[in-house]
């Protein structure tokens, strides 16, 4: 009789933890959020500089596996390899004259290092871009404009040099030009650390935060998404038993030179995305600057199969940048993607708010331009967070930099986000 009674009562209680709604409030946020958040961030800087594919990217994948693991959640760290163009050296011969230019956008996955013709002189101080077509145009630019404004106009090529190499070539009659391009293909390592809260539920949920740094510590850039990230691990495991969905905490690697980490999940993970609710993206995280959330943008370049990934497959496992920042990719595909929104209404609703109740001076912004993109053009609900550090990829990027209030703020918008999320999968 008594066992009967024991049993009725503990049924009792597991029904109502899994029926009642998640508490999306304040009262439960822990307390010492913050300084926990901050200590990763301190340990994770120690290790050195986290430039892509290094030994010391490898030794965060290493601590990251392990907090979660302490924290009790299964844990995968899934190796990848991936190949990345090294430029060594660029040789522009114009005007009787041999130049070193300082930056070169192309695409060396198509196999052409050399190119000549006619230049066509792009100075962004006198000439309106969006008034000149440079579709299919090999332009000579000068280092300061704005490698992106450029790419998303799908030029031929682009090559940028000194202002003095500049005015001096913008002052010749001739435009004729070649250019060699000396380089290696180099193969590197990296991987993501997949932990997960309730494995084996139907729905997904994803929380993300890439690894490696932009050869920098890397404080805010992100070694506070990763910080908030394993807190917030540590929060939701409180709640495993009443979760209506699996929620996965994903450390992404190789962000930094093309979003590898994340193009590399996708592919090797396209049946559970079919199951992802949201992505939840966090990076750069720690800084002074006001919130930004992602909600803005068109719902176009979208995959019509969730999970699908629209990046040409003879670039999936290749980076877009360089490793020694001396070249960016021109690909018209992977522009088009990577630009991609997709941010559903009832998201925009339960962001803004959440926004409203934690009383968060924020902005609403567009496609950030990181891991989110990737889940996003795949079809996939997907939003990023940016409280941005004002050194974000160069060497002062330090735990000094890093403000512990924002860590806090960007953990309790992501926290609630989530809770309300799952409360409407219930
Ligand atoms: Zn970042």
């Amino acid at each position: 009789m008594k066992i009967t009674v024991v049993i009725i009562t503990v049924c009792f209680i597991l029904i109502t933890i899994a029926i009642l709604p998640l508490p999306a409030d304040q009262k439960n946020f822990p307390a010492n959020f913050k300084e926990d958040a901050f200590k990763h961030i301190e340990h994770i800087c120690s290790l050195g500089i986290r430039s892509t594919g290094t030994p010391v990217e490898t030794k965060t994948i290493e601590y990251v596996a392990k907090q979660l693991e302490k924290t009790g959640l299964k844990v995968n760290i899934e190796w990848f390899e991936f190949t990345n163009y090294a430029a060594d050296r660029f040789t522009l011969h114009a005007a009787g004259k041999t130049y070193s230019p300082t930056m070169v956008l192309f695409n060396p996955y198509l196999g052409i290092f050399q190119f000549q013709g006619e230049l066509c002189i792009y100075d962004p101080d006198t000439t309106d871009l969006n008034k000149t077509d440079i579709r299919d145009k090999m332009l000579l630019t000068v280092e300061t404009a704005n490698p992106f404004a450029l790419m998303g106009r799908n030029p031929q090529l682009v090559i940028m040099v000194t202002k003095t190499d500049f005015d001096r070539l913008k002052s010749q009659m001739s435009t004729a030009f070649k250019l060699d391009i000396q380089g290696k293909m180099k193969k590197y390592k990296s991987a993501n650390v997949v932990g997960i809260l309730a494995p084996g539920k139907k729905k997904e949920i994803i929380l993300c935060a890439h690894l490696d740094a932009y050869d920098s510590p890397g404080a805010g850039d992100n070694a506070s998404g990763l910080g908030v990230m394993l807190e917030l691990a540590r929060y939701f495991k409180t709640m495993e038993l009443q979760l209506p969905c699996q929620l996965k905490f994903i450390a992404l690697g190789a962000e930094e030179i093309g979003a590898l980490g994340s193009r590399i999940y996708l592919e090797q993970h396209k049946q559970d995305l079919k199951n992802c609710e949201l992505v939840f993206n966090i990076d750069n995280v720690g800084g002074t600057q006001k919130i930004a959330v992602e909600t803005k943008g068109s719902m176009g370049g979208i995959s019509p199969v969730k999970g699908e990934t629209q990046f040409p497959a003879y670039i999936n496992d290749k980076g877009w940048d360089g490793a020694n920042r001396k070249w960016k990719i021109l690909c018209p595909a992977l522009i088009k993607a990577f630009t991609a929104a997709d941010f559903p209404d009832w998201l925009c609703l339960i962001i803004k708010d959440t926004v409203k109740e934690l009383k968060y001076d924020a902005r609403f912004v567009g496609p950030l331009g990181g891991d989110g993109q990737i889940f996003a053009q795949a079809g996939i609900a997907s939003t990023s967070i940016l409280i941005k550090v004002n050194e974000a990829h160069t060497l002062q990027d330090t735990p000094d930099k890093v403000v512990k209030k924002s860590l806090e703020k960007a953990g309790k918008l992501i926290a609630f986000v989530v809770l309300k999320t799952m409360n409407r999968l219930r």
